[in-house]
């Protein structure tokens, strides 16, 4: 930088070419535009000074190099954009008409109206901790533990962050320093960072693989136990299918195997299914028969509640999982610990259709036929209604379809990457699906009450 003092004596014996870059504009006269004003309001006038400075060392680089000079307003206008581009970025409430229910990147399941209210009760100050009956202090999730006790039917319960959170916890109480015995064909990947051998590295258990890819029995967990051995863990390899030639123990044989060596069983189940009526997604009441000691599962997949990780199990152990340290960093917050109460009285009520993720994958094809017909009848030509398929998701059932009635279509020249961009760009964004150049809608995740903005929003976006 040429900040230093200047020799008054010293006369140039040329006069250097004018720097360009001194012609810039100075960060205040952009930031006294009433445009940067109104931005400040918004982000804070902090924010918007790192911004502009910002932009103004990135076009003293381009000037540096032969650019032209820009004015206050290209400045203020660059700023504008950044702060948008952030601000696109930031959780917002979208549509969700891909027709893949537990949508990971959407959040997976939709909240019950209940929960959201019960969210929005504990979103202030809140009985969290607090015993009204004695005045005195309580026990976090004690009511939630009690609620998961009574729908499973095991004797211990315990809600953490999430399942990756829950199998930590386990892990680390359970086996630091000594071996957890996994199938080959559950070292499962979920995405996100989520992997089984990786897990148990971080939580300080030595993974021993036994099996095959495809086939494992009982007998290579059995001759895997040596004194080393802290557990048997059965992963759902829910987000793939090995078909073909395949083998695996049935988990109540598993069960008795480790019972005999004196090891607990833990048993990841995924996505929280209770009872069994989804194709083969194992349930919690099969993983309860077969008496795994301990069973994760995930709040916010099939059990249609909040992202949250649950174990149920021996009494014992919960015990134990609920004083260790690591319980106490993945501890469930007090939003999550309303919503999860609220979804488990749906459950408990046997009102599974309060759950926006249950009410979607029960919609009846009549219904939703009767909702496509009439969307695509006011979008008109361009739109044909016709059969197809969405996915439950969520690394739920992972080759199976969800037969739907899909809205079709046509995107003309500019083709359905604009028609897209322009859906997510709307006011209220929709996210859908395209197929050979056409973008399909499919309804079943979309909410009843949430047809009439999908259909202003896809006339909107269709040239
Ligand atoms: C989804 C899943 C997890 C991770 O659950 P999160 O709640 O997302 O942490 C772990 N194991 C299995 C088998 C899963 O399907």
């Amino acid at each position: 930088m040429d900040s230093g003092p200047a020799a008054p004596v010293e006369v140039p014996r040329a006069t250097p070419p004018a720097d360009p870059r001194r012609a810039l504009p100075k960060t205040d006269a952009v930031l006294s535009l009433p445009l940067m004003g109104e931005l400040a309001a918004t982000w804070g006038r902090p924010l918007v000074t790192e911004k502009v400075r910002r932009v103004l060392d990135e076009a003293r680089c381009a000037v540096g190099g032969g650019g032209t000079v820009p004015s206050p307003d290209e400045i203020a206008g660059k700023v504008a954009d950044a702060l948008a581009t952030l601000d696109a970025g930031r959780v917002r409430s979208v549509i969700n008409a891909t027709g893949v229910v537990l949508h990971t990147n959407l959040g997976r399941a939709p909240l019950s109206e209940a929960a959201r209210a019960a969210v929005n009760a504990a979103a202030g100050y809140s009985t969290v901790e607090f015993d009204l009956a004695t005045g005195g202090r309580g026990k976090r999730g004690a009511t939630v533990n009690t609620l998961l006790r009574e729908l499973s039917g095991a004797p211990g319960a315990l809600a953490v962050n999430n399942a990756a959170a829950a199998l930590f916890l386990a892990l680390g109480a359970f086996a630091r320093d000594r071996e957890v015995i996994v199938s080959r064909g559950e070292l499962v990947e979920i995405g996100g960072e989520f992997r089984i051998p990786s897990i148990m590295e971080a939580a300080g258990a030595r993974l021993v693989e036994v099996g095959s890819t495809n086939r494992t029995h009982l007998a290579d967990y059995v001759n895997a136990i040596t004194d080393r051995t802290a557990m048997i863990l059965v992963v759902h390899p829910s987000n793939y299918r090995i078909e073909g030639f395949t083998a695996a123990p049935p988990l109540a044989a598993l069960v008795a195997a480790a019972r005999e060596a004196g090891l607990p069983l833990l048993h990841d189940l995924g996505s929280g299914l209770l009872t069994g009526d989804l194709g083969d997604e194992p349930t919690l009441r099969e993983s309860m028969a077969a008496g795994a000691d301990l069973t994760v599962f995930s709040g916010d997949k099939l059990f249609g509640g909040p992202q949250a990780g649950i174990v149920v199990g021996d009494e014992t152990m919960v015990q134990r999982l609920s004083r260790h340290p690591i319980a106490r960093a993945v501890r469930i917050d007090k939003l999550t610990l309303a919503a999860l109460e609220a979804t488990l009285l749906s459950h408990l009520g046997g009102r599974r259709g309060e759950l926006p993720v249950w009410r979607m994958l029960d919609a009846p094809i009549e219904e939703l036929t009767r909702r496509a017909d009439r969307l695509a009848r006011s979008i008109g030509r361009r739109a044909r209604v016709r059969d197809g398929a969405g996915m439950v998701g969520g690394g739920s059932l992972p080759v199976e379809r969800l037969p739907s009635v899909l809205v079709e279509l046509s995107c003309g020249p500019s083709g359905e990457s604009a028609v897209m961009g322009a859906l997510r760009a709307g006011e209220t964004p929709v996210i859908v699906r395209a197929e050979r150049g056409r973008v399909l809608v499919d309804l079943r995740t979309v909410a009843p009450e949430e047809d009439d903005v999908l259909e202003k929003a896809l006339l909107a976006a269709l040239p």
